[in-house]
């Protein structure tokens, strides 16, 4: 140390392929920023260089490409920094496309057969842009980047936001039946998270302070109503027809109004409890199955009833598009920067509340104290009476059901859960 630079060596282990953690290897090098880079407490906020020195053959790309050779970036903060997760490796493929005058690369890296699927898959890609920008309108952005890996090993798997790129993950091959489906379910999913999350975002959302978890009331809106919007906007890009639609909606209704959490815990509830239950790992047995739910398909189902909701108290004038827009406008686009981290300021929960009962006309206090603050199963049958459709109850049908069996053993079974109420 000589008064003006300190050199930190530290050791890093790496082996999750993931939208969380990084993978070093002879096959590639595919970081997730945060899982790496330390930063010094209370700089977060000064401006951070990135150097990477590559294997001669390995190639760097990442969302934040100006060049093909880049290997040094300048970022303003680290928060930005560790937004830009990277891959490094001899032999990903990149697909190019321009969607009004905005270029998108897709970045391909394959450990299993792709089975001709990859031009098809680049082509369905671009309709999912263009419905999704339909909708938002043009992106804050010259670039996007997806970074997609077909794992083959039926273990890693998972699809992360950034505001220039995403990271997915498919733990198939993409010639494997269902993994197409699946990789285009997730690139709707995260694309929407570009303005649903990354910039209308929740005030908890960043700048992040990684000494505490992040509790918000806000994940059913920020990853149910994402998830809502990824089923529709299949639909809408053409991928998906009517019925496809309608049953995946079907399908939700009946496993969350099925799981008995749904009559103990809130949406806001759920959303809270996410460092908890979301991926946690619990050393102990818990009986989570039966006491809680995840914000994800909840809020996708609060998201399709305060769209139908939307549309049939508005004569069709108005819909969750238009309360989407409204928040962006209000909170990325036209409110003062609140932190050295980004642009605009994160929404809090009651924002959402008035902003959705503005652009309906109608006060919505009594459905978000109900379906959102409480438990009360969403009015499905009124909000499904506007665009003709009904809710079909069957009573079940199969003999034994709710109970998950967690190892099998040679001598027989370890009972995991059963379902309350099941039999
Ligand atoms: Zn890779
Ligand atoms: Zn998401």
């Amino acid at each position: 140390m000589n008064g003006r630079s300190l050199t930190i060596t530290y050791k890093v282990f790496g082996n999750d392929l993931s939208g969380t953690f990084s993978q070093l290897d002879t096959r590639h090098a595919n970081f997730n920023d945060g899982s790496i880079f330390m930063y010094i407490v209370n700089h977060k906020s000064d401006p951070v260089k990135l150097v990477i020195n590559p294997p001669s053959t390995w190639r760097i790309i990442n969302g934040r490409m100006e060049q093909t050779d880049q290997s040094e970036w300048g970022f303003p903060n680290w928060d930005i920094m560790i937004d830009t997760p990277t891959e490094i490796a001899p032999d990903w493929g990149r697909e190019e496309s321009q969607v009004e005058g905005k270029k998108y690369y897709v970045m391909i890296h394959s450990f299993g057969d792709e089975g001709g699927k990859r031009a098809a898959l680049v082509r369905d890609i671009e309709k999912i842009v263009r419905s999704e920008t339909a909708l938002w309108g043009a992106p804050e952005f010259d670039s996007y980047t997806f970074l997609l890996h077909f794992a083959a090993d039926d273990r890693s798997g998972d699809g992360m936001e950034h505001l220039t790129s995403t990271q997915i993950i498919e733990p198939g091959a993409l010639a494997e039946p269902g993994v197409y489906e699946s990789t285009m379910g997730t690139v709707a999913h995260e694309f929407f998270h570009v303005w649903n999350v990354k910039r209308l975002r929740p005030i908890e959302f960043g700048p992040w302070d990684f000494t505490r978890p992040a509790n918000t009331r806000s994940l059913w809106i920020a990853e149910g109503l994402t998830n809502y919007y990824g089923h529709l906007m299949m639909k809408r890009a053409g991928i998906w027809d009517e019925s496809r639609f309608l049953r995946r909606e079907s399908e939700t209704i009946n496993n969350i109004e099925n799981a008995p959490g749904s009559r103990l815990m809130s949406a806001e509830e759920s959303s809270l409890a996410a460092p908890f239950i979301d991926r946690a790992p619990h050393v102990q047995l818990t009986n989570l199955a039966n006491t809680s739910f995840s914000y994800y398909p909840k809020g996708e189902l609060l998201g399709l009833v305060l769209d139908l909701l939307n549309r049939g108290r508005t004569n069709g004038k108005k819909s969750l598009d238009d309360v989407m827009r409204r928040m962006y406008d209000e909170f990325y686009l036209n409110s003062p920067n609140a932190t050295y981290y980004l642009r605009g300021r994160g929404y809090r929960s009651e924002e959402f509340q008035r902003v959705v009962s503005e652009v309906a006309g109608i006060d919505l206090n009594d459905f978000f104290t109900r379906h959102v603050r409480s438990v009360d199963v969403p009015p499905y049958d009124e909000a499904l009476s506007y665009v003709g459709l009904r809710l079909v109850r069957q009573p079940a049908r199969e003999h034994y059901s709710g109970i998950t069996v967690d190892v099998w053993t040679p001598g027989g079974a370890i009972i995991g859960n059963v379902t309350n109420g099941s039999r």
